[in-house]
C-alpha cells in the first residue's frame, strides 16, 4: 500500500456492522468522535443476523438481555426473538443515529497498516478506496467465518449446497431430501424448520449435544406497552442479566445449579424421544457446558418425526448424488447443508493487518487469537477489538460485554486525545499476563474436556471468558492507565 497516495481521512473506522460495530458508532457519536466510517462485507446491517437467515434462525437468550442498555425494544413479539425481529432492532438502532449514511456497504478491508510516524492507521477496501484513521476498530465477533466440514469429494455432490452461515434468502427445500451436517445450536433450529416441508431429512450427528428446554412466552401489548416505560425495560434487562448469571455456576463440578441443569436435560430427552435407541444415540458423551447448550423444545420432536433420520455413522466422503458413510451406505441426497459452524481460530485473515514494525496480526495469532480483556493487542496501537478472543460466554448475552469493551476502547481514544498523543498500546507484558492466567484458569476447567469452536486444535482456548460477567465488566470498563503505553 502506498502511504503517499491520497486517503479519506477519519477518527475512527469500524470494520462490521453487527451489533459491536452499531453500538461502538453510537456511543462514539456520544463521546463526540463524530467522523467514522464502518464498513460491512455484506450488503447490509446485521453482522451475524445477516448472514445467518436460515430458517428457524432465534436468539437463545431472552430478548430483554439482547438489547442494548442505551435502546430497550418494545417490540419483541417472543422472550426469544427471531432473527428478523433482531434485523429490524438493529435498523431501527442505525436510522435513529443516522449511520447509514456513514456506511460502506458490501466492502471489505483488505489492508490495514499502522503509520507510527504519523500515528495513523491506513486502510485499503476491495474497491481500491483509502481510508486514514487515528482509530481502527474490528467489530467482527469470533462467528464470522463460516467453516465447511472437511469431507472428502465434497465438491463432487451434484445437489444444492448450503452453509447455514451464508443462507440465501429465497432458498426454498420443500419436498427435497435434505442432508443437515452438524448437531449444534444453528442446526438445532434449522431442523425443526426445514423437517415438516422436506420429503426426508437426514441429520449426520458426530457428537450428540445437551439441550434443555426453551421457557419461551409471548409478549403480549400488556408486556410492549410496559417495556414503553423506561424503569420497567431497565428491570427485565438487569433481572435477566442476573438469571443468565446465576446460570454462569452451571459450569462448575459439583454446584447445585449444574446438578440440576443435568437433571433438566436429561428429563427433557427422556420426556421428548420415547424411542430407546434414538434416545440412547442423542446421549451426550462429554460434560455438560463443554460445548453450548442447546435451548430447544422442537429439535427432539423433529428428530423424532417419520421422514426424519438421526445418522450416526460417520461421514466418510461425498458422493455426486449424497453422502458415504462408514457403515457403506449412500445417503441419497437433492440438498446437503453443512450446520458446520465457524472458523474460530483464524480471525480477521481476510485482511493483511500489520502494527508496529509492520508485524501481522495474523503471526501474531499463530497459536491462536489473545487480546488483552479481548479488546487490545501489544504492537497493534489504536486498535480495538470487539467480542475479541475469550469473550464469548456459553451462559448469557453477548449485548453485555459489547457495552464494556467499547466504553473500554473509547476511554483509550480520549486518553490519547486528552494527552495529546498519537498512540495507545497495551503493554506486551501485561497482556502476556492476563492471558496466562486466564488459559491457567481455563486449563481443567469444563470447556478443556471436548473440541468445540471454544479451542483451537492445539487445545488452546480462544473463545471463552472464563468467569462471571459481572467479574468481565469490572475488569474492563475502565482501562487500568497502567496497563497501556502511550506514543
Ligand atoms: P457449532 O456449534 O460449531 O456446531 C457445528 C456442528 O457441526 C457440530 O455438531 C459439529 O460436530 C459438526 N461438524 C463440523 N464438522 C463436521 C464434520 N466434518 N462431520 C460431521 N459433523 C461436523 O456451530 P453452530 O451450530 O453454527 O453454532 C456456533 C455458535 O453460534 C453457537 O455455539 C452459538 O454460540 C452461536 N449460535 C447462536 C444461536 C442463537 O440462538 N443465538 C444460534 C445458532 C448459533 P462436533 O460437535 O462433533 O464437532
Amino acid at each position: 500500500m502506498d502511504p503517499a497516495a491520497p486517503h479519506t481521512e477519519l477518527d475512527v473506522v469500524i470494520l462490521g456492522a453487527g451489533m459491536s460495530g452499531l453500538c461502538m458508532a453510537i456511543q462514539l457519536q456520544k463521546a463526540g468522535f463524530m467522523d467514522f466510517v464502518i464498513v460491512e462485507k455484506s450488503a447490509g446491517i446485521g453482522g451475524t443476523w445477516w448472514d445467518n437467515r436460515y430458517p428457524g434462525a432465534q436468539v437463545d437468550v431472552p430478548a430483554p438481555a439482547y438489547s442494548f442498555s442505551f435502546a430497550p425494544n418494545a417490540d419483541w413479539t417472543h422472550r426469544f426473538a427471531d432473527a428478523p425481529e433482531i434485523q429490524r432492532y438493529q435498523q431501527r438502532l442505525a436510522q435513529a443515529h443516522g449511520l447509514p449514511a456513514q456506511m460502506r456497504l458490501g466492502r471489505a478491508i483488505t489492508q490495514a497498516r499502522f503509520d507510527a510516524g504519523a500515528g495513523r492507521w491506513r486502510l485499503l477496501l476491495d474497491n481500491g478506496e483509502r481510508l486514514s484513521a487515528r482509530f481502527f476498530v474490528c467489530s467482527t465477533g469470533a462467528l464470522n467465518r463460516a467453516r465447511w466440514p472437511d469431507i472428502p469429494g465434497l465438491a463432487d455432490f451434484q445437489g444444492r449446497l448450503l452453509h447455514s452461515a451464508r443462507w440465501p434468502t429465497a432458498t426454498n427445500l420443500a419436498g427435497l431430501r435434505v442432508g443437515v451436517i452438524g448437531t449444534g445450536s444453528t442446526a438445532a433450529q434449522l431442523v425443526p424448520a426445514l423437517a415438516p416441508a422436506v420429503a426426508h431429512l437426514s441429520v449426520f450427528q458426530r457428537t450428540a449435544n445437551w439441550v434443555m428446554p426453551r421457557v419461551d412466552r409471548r409478549y403480549g401489548r400488556l408486556d410492549r406497552w410496559l417495556t414503553g416505560w423506561a424503569p420497567y425495560a431497565r428491570f427485565t434487562r438487569w433481572a435477566w442479566a442476573g438469571v443468565l448469571e446465576c446460570s454462569r455456576r452451571g459450569f462448575d463440578e459439583g454446584t447445585w445449579t449444574r446438578r440440576f441443569m443435568q437433571a433438566a436435560a436429561a428429563s427433557h430427552l427422556k420426556r421428548q424421544v420415547a424411542d430407546p435407541t434414538l434416545r440412547e444415540a442423542l446421549v451426550p458423551p462429554y460434560p455438560l457446558g463443554c460445548k453450548r447448550i442447546i435451548f430447544s423444545n422442537d429439535y427432539y420432536p423433529a428428530l423424532a418425526r417419520p421422514q426424519t433420520e438421526l445418522v450416526t455413522a460417520g461421514i466418510k466422503r461425498a458422493t455426486a448424488r449424497g453422502l458415504l458413510t462408514a457403515d457403506g451406505r449412500e445417503h441419497p441426497l437433492d440438498a446437503l447443508v453443512c450446520a458446520t459452524g465457524f472458523d474460530t481460530t483464524h480471525p480477521l485473515a481476510e485482511t493483511r493487518i500489520e502494527g508496529l514494525g509492520g508485524q501481522r496480526l495474523a503471526d501474531a495469532w499463530r497459536d491462536g487469537p489473545a487480546a488483552y480483556l479481548g479488546i487490545t493487542v501489544p504492537r497493534f496501537p489504536n486498535f480495538f477489538l470487539m467480542l475479541g478472543p475469550n469473550t464469548a460466554t456459553g451462559h448469557t448475552s453477548t449485548l453485555l460485554y459489547i457495552e464494556p469493551q467499547v466504553q473500554h476502547a473509547i476511554a483509550c481514544m480520549q486518553r490519547v486525545q486528552r494527552e495529546g498523543r498519537r498512540w495507545i498500546a497495551v503493554k506486551a507484558d501485561v497482556a502476556a499476563a492476563q492471558d496466562a492466567a486466564q488459559q491457567q484458569r481455563l486449563a481443567g476447567s469444563v470447556w478443556s474436556q471436548c473440541r468445540s469452536w471454544y479451542r483451537a486444535e492445539n487445545g488452546r482456548i480462544v473463545a471463552i471468558w472464563p468467569g462471571f460477567t459481572r467479574d468481565y465488566v469490572r475488569a474492563v470498563r475502565r482501562p487500568d492507565p497502567a496497563a497501556y503505553a502511550l506514543g
